[in-house]
């Protein structure tokens, strides 16, 4: 899947998430600090991916992104894994500790679940794609849905930017006029 997607597809995990469970205790600075992690946790599986947006957007992100392919096993390995998934959620979490002396007002719990909705999400959204996804590493077998390969989609080709990116962004605008008044009653009880 794109970066673009992945993006749409961690937002929409999240928005679902909260929506089916608003958080009493959730402040302004939590919330945006969690839309970032989100984010961030929408493309991390991709770092494995030398030409990944991540390592672009750095000076010498090519060879860090090299290094990184060659040490998480290639593309579509480790960090496509749910063991990548719990490695990554212990890293996000030493990080956030790290970082909670400068963030005072954020709750870093709801930061960190914040990020692992993204991660599944790009997990769950790559499983839709022709190549799979190793779920169960180190047992070295990719899972897609549906099971047969021919009727998943091909990255970056028209079923998904003709299909799936139109119907995330159709969901979103369903999911957010169902709960508008939700939403109206939570940005007036914890952010105002
Ligand atoms: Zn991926």
């Amino acid at each position: 899947m794109l970066a673009r997607t992945h993006d749409l597809a961690a937002v929409t995990a999240l928005g679902v998430v909260y929506l089916g469970h608003p958080i009493e205790t959730m402040t302004l600075a939590t919330a945006i600090v969690a839309v970032f992690a989100n984010l961030i946790g929408g493309i991390t599986p991709d770092i494995d991916q030398p030409t990944a947006p991540f390592w672009r957007n750095l000076p010498v992100g090519k060879y860090f992104g090299r290094i990184f392919d060659t040490l998480t096993g290639g593309h579509r390995f480790l960090t496509h894994s749910l063991l990548g998934l719990v490695l990554f959620g212990y890293l996000a979490h030493l990080l956030l500790l790290f970082l909670q002396p400068i963030m005072h007002n954020v709750d870093i719990g709801i930061v960190w679940w914040a990020f692992i909705i993204g991660m599944i999400s790009h997990l769950v959204m790559d499983s839709l794609t022709k190549e799979g996804v190793p779920w169960l590493l180190p047992i070295p077998i990719k899972f897609g849905f549906p099971p047969l390969k021919r009727l998943r989609i091909t990255t970056g080709k028209a079923r998904e930017t003709f299909g799936v990116f139109p119907l995330l962004l159709v969901f979103n605008a369903w999911l957010y006029y169902v709960n508008y008044h939700k939403i109206l009653d939570i940005l007036h009880r914890h952010l105002v």
